[in-house]
C-alpha cells in the first residue's frame, strides 16, 4: 500500500519508526486486520521490541559477538551483515485494532541497519479484516 524511507546513519544502527508506520496505516484507512511492515534489503532486519538506545546498544553488541565482522566468510565485504538480518527477519506483521497498532506500551517497530549508512525502503501494506 504505501513506503517510506529511513536514511540510517551508521554501519549498525536501530531506528525507531513506528510513526511513519503509523501514518502509512493511518492512510489506509484500515480499521482492523493486519499490518505487515517488511523491507526488500538484505543487510537490514525488521523487529518489535523496546525502543531503549541502551538496549539497542546491547543487542548491536550481542549480536557482533555472535556474527563478528572480520571472520572467515565466503561472501565477500558484508557477510556478517547478511547473517545479523537473518537473524532478525526482514518483516513483522503487527494486528490493526480500532485503526492502530496493537502494540504493547513498550513495543515499537524497529529498523535495525547493519550495512549502513544509506537510505533504506521499508514497505507498509495492511490488510482489512
Ligand atoms: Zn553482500
Amino acid at each position: 500500500m504505501g513506503a517510506f524511507e529511513v536514511r540510517t546513519t551508521e554501519r549498525s544502527c536501530i531506528v525507531d519508526i513506528t510513526a511513519c508506520v503509523r501514518e502509512e496505516l493511518a492512510a489506509s484507512n484500515v480499521t482492523g486486520g493486519i499490518c505487515l511492515i517488511s523491507t526488500c534489503h538484505t543487510t537490514v532486519g525488521i523487529t518489535v521490541n523496546e525502543p531503549d538506545s541502551d538496549l539497542f546498544q546491547d543487542l548491536l553488541m550481542r549480536l557482533e559477538n555472535v556474527v563478528p565482522r572480520d571472520g572467515r566468510y565466503q561472501h565477500p565485504d558484508n557477510s556478517d551483515s547478511h547473517l545479523k538480518a537473518m537473524l532478525l527477519g526482514g518483516s513483522v506483521a503487527v494486528p490493526v485494532v480500532n485503526g492502530n497498532l496493537n502494540l504493547g506500551t513498550w513495543q515499537a517497530v524497529l529498523l535495525c541497519e547493519f550495512d549502513g549508512p544509506r537510505p533504506r525502503t521499508v514497505r507498509v501494506d495492511v490488510v482489512g479484516d
